[in-house]
């Protein structure tokens, strides 16, 4: 997908600042945090959402919140973080190339907004 924001990011078109990388998925810093630590994990497959995903597309899904745990256990924030996928414009989806958050660092409300 040569227009969508995240395949660019993927792509080294548009800088970021990665946190992790690996066969399958990337992660990188959210331009604008919400917590000490905001990651995005994103499937290096063009997917657009959880909505839109394929059955095919289930592991994917699932191992982007191991590597989220990866990186929780790496900054030392297993014992209390956060881990989202925003659907569609409702939930305050805004860029439609699948991506999990990674929230953590701080107290974490309940219900989230
Ligand atoms: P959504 O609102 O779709 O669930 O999440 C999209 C996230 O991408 C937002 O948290 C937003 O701050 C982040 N974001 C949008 N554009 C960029 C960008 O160019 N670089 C980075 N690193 N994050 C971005
Ligand atoms: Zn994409």
């Amino acid at each position: 997908m040569t227009d969508c924001l995240f395949c660019k990011i993927i792509a080294g078109r548009v800088p970021s600042k990665k946190v992790y990388e690996d066969d399958k998925t990337f992660a990188f810093e959210d331009i604008n945090p919400q917590a000490p630590t905001h990651v995005l994990i994103i499937p290096r497959k063009h997917v657009v959402d959880i909505k839109e995903a394929k059955e095919e597309d289930a592991e994917l899904i699932g191992y982007c919140h191991l590597v989220a745990a990866k990186i929780a256990r790496q900054r030392g924030i297993e014992n209390g973080y956060r881990t989202v996928y925003n659907v569609g414009p409702g939930a305050g989806q805004s860029v439609f190339h699948l991506h999990l958050h990674l929230l953590g660092g701080r107290k974490l409300a309940w219900p989230p907004g």
